[in-house]
């Protein structure tokens, strides 16, 4: 109560001061019409200004009253000549009169329309009009006044991470109709909250009051409700919903970082784990991911990469009958970076391909130079997924051994199970094209896939490499069964199987004994530069 008066009395207190001001223009311009001899100097143009003034400050009443007292004052009162003391004929002065208030009104409703457009621009800011919600920028002022009210609070943002899809395969009126039928569902389910619009598939929740437990079960029900396809304009629509959840102020006490928080926290729920409460561990980890994408960009320009080659030595043969290819990347600050972190960043940040390439490049041409020394051995190279989508690498493949002269037998593709089975036609078209051309094939973490051997013998393949996750649970029964199945399964279609991540005496024996043919793993060696593995090889 005590506020709205102190509210009322500031804006009176406004409006009486700009009264004043007019009054004082008017006084002041009579009385310069009057000194400088009367109407007829052009001081009385000066009236124009008290005029203006109104209609800017007032509406168009005030703007219409102003004039006329300002046509009045210069009106019957006024000599059109001080001097010899000449009064105006009233046509004079009416027609002044009439031209103040016609300016007056006009200026008045110019100023109106003005306003009236800048309200709209600044509602534009703060306004989604087509979802009738206020948007993120109005949410950051307002989480700004209730933290500045010291405020407990929940915020959560909710996105529906198959929007593309939905708009893709459907229509974008459907992808739009979803999020708005996501934000009518959610207020049926609650009373005491508000609602924003974030983006074309998120919108945010502040809970007042609730903690992150409460907020979490909240959240966690409202998902629930998406389980089912939901219905929408006559489609029954699979909605893939997500959410992240902040608080005010375990999470923190400032508009913008709670704002970015409810962001990484919607960022970490990943489809099948679909809620996140913020996590300043997560937050770290996406900063160094951040950090070396970033870097990945300048790793092939400025020489960070290298390659070291581990052994793989046939059991029949017991000599060492070739190596595989992996990188290394030694950052100048970070030091060395696991090859299984950057090789995922990259293949999302979709440079996997150029690295594949300087990966390529770079083996064939140590086999060349190993050549050139007399040493001839075979050397894999790992594929990812995303480069046997295209026969690109494939084609690059051979450009370089062509330039390198070298055989192209001497050259084994890696390409993993999954990454096989994904896209199992063009992967096998690939393959062939390789193998007709003279590479070896290899089928690498083999078993981890969980599909069948069966799928597999669609490929065109050579070797078939069983995962270390087996090996290592080699002495279980379990263990031992899947592996003996792989090894006769494999034999029977005729290719030849690599046990990797081989460490102790006891894998190996087990090995020969079940006819592995190729062990990879540190019993043997841990993966080597080049000068190191001509030694290890001339020594083994
Ligand atoms: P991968 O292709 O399965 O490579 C085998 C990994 O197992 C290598 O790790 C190797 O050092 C490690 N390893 C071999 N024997 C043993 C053992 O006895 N014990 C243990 N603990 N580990 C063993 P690395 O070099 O760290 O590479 C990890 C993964 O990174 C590779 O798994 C591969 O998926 C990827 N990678 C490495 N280099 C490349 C590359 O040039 N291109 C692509 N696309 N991926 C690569
Ligand atoms: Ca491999
Ligand atoms: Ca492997």
């Amino acid at each position: 109560m005590s506020k709205i008066f102190i509210y009322n009395y500031i804006n009176f207190r406004k409006r009486m001061v700009k009264i004043l001001f007019i009054v004082l223009l008017i006084f002041f311009t009579d009385e310069t019409v009057y000194l400088t001899g009367g109407t007829q100097s052009a001081f009385t143009h000066f009236m124009y200004i008290p005029i203006l003034m109104a209609a800017f400050w007032g509406d168009i009443k005030f703007a219409s009253i102003t004039a006329l007292i300002c046509g009045i004052s210069l009106g019957p009162f006024m000599y059109r000549n001080v001097i010899d003391e000449v009064m105006q004929e009233p046509k004079e002065w009416i027609f002044r009169l009439i031209i103040f208030t016609l300016i007056g009104i006009i200026m008045s409703f110019l100023f109106e329309r003005i306003k009236q457009y800048k309200i709209k621009e600044i509602d534009k800011a703060f306004f989604n009009e087509k979802i009738g919600l206020a948007n993120a920028n109005k949410l950051k002022i307002d989480l700004a006044k209730r933290i500045k009210r010291k405020e407990c609070f929940s915020l959560v943002a909710f996105q529906i991470a198959n929007m593309d899809h939905i708009n893709r395969s459907i229509d974008y009126r459907i992808g739009e109709a979803s999020l708005e039928k996501a934000i009518h569902m959610f207020s049926d389910s609650s009373s005491s909250h508000e609602i924003y619009y974030i983006y074309n598939n998120e919108f945010a929740v502040v809970l007042p009051k609730y903690n992150v437990e409460d907020t979490y079960i909240k959240a966690l029900k409202f998902l629930e409700e998406f389980r089912e396809p939901v219905s929408i304009k006559g489609f029954k629509i699979e909605i893939v919903m997500k959410a992240g959840i902040v608080h005010c102020p375990s999470h923190s006490s400032n508009s913008d970082e709670l704002f970015k928080k409810m962001e990484l926290a919607l960022d970490q729920a990943s489809n099948s784990l679909d809620l996140c409460v913020y996590d300043a561990k997560l937050e770290k980890r996406n900063k160094e991911k951040y950090e070396i994408q970033m870097s990945l960009h300048d790793a092939i320009n400025n020489k960070q990469f290298y390659l070291v080659y581990q052994p793989k030595i046939s059991l029949n043969e017991n000599k060492v009958i070739g190596v595989e290819a992996l990188l290394r990347w030694k950052h100048p600050q970070k030091g060395f970076i696991d090859p299984e972190q950057f090789i995922s960043i990259a293949e999302n940040i979709g440079i996997i391909n150029d690295i594949t390439k300087w990966v390529i490049e770079n083996t064939v041409q140590q086999l060349s130079q190993w050549q050139q020394k007399g040493f001839y051995i075979n050397a894999a190279i790992n594929f990812s997924t995303k480069d046997v989508k295209t026969d690109e690498l494939v084609e690059f493949m051979k450009k370089c051994i062509k330039e390198n002269r070298v055989n192209p037998e001497k050259i084994e593709l890696e390409i993993t199970e999954r990454g096989a089975i994904k896209n199992l036609d063009f992967v096998k078209s690939l393959l062939n094209n390789a193998r007709k051309f003279g590479f070896k094939i290899s089928i690498d973490d083999f078993g981890t896939g969980y599909n069948s051997l069966f799928n597999l013998i669609k490929l065109p393949v050579d070797h078939l490499k069983i995962d270390k996750f087996f090996i290592d649970r080699i002495n279980d029964l379990d263990g031992q069964i899947a592996v003996k199945n792989i090894i006769n399964m494999a034999h029977k279609l005729d290719i030849k199987v690599v046990a990797e991540g081989v460490e102790n005496q006891k894998q190996l024996e087990w090995l020969k004994q079940h006819e592995c043919d190729y062990i990879q793993g540190y019993y043997y060696s841990k993966p080597l530069l080049p000068d190191e593995l001509i030694k290890y090889v001339k020594t083994f």
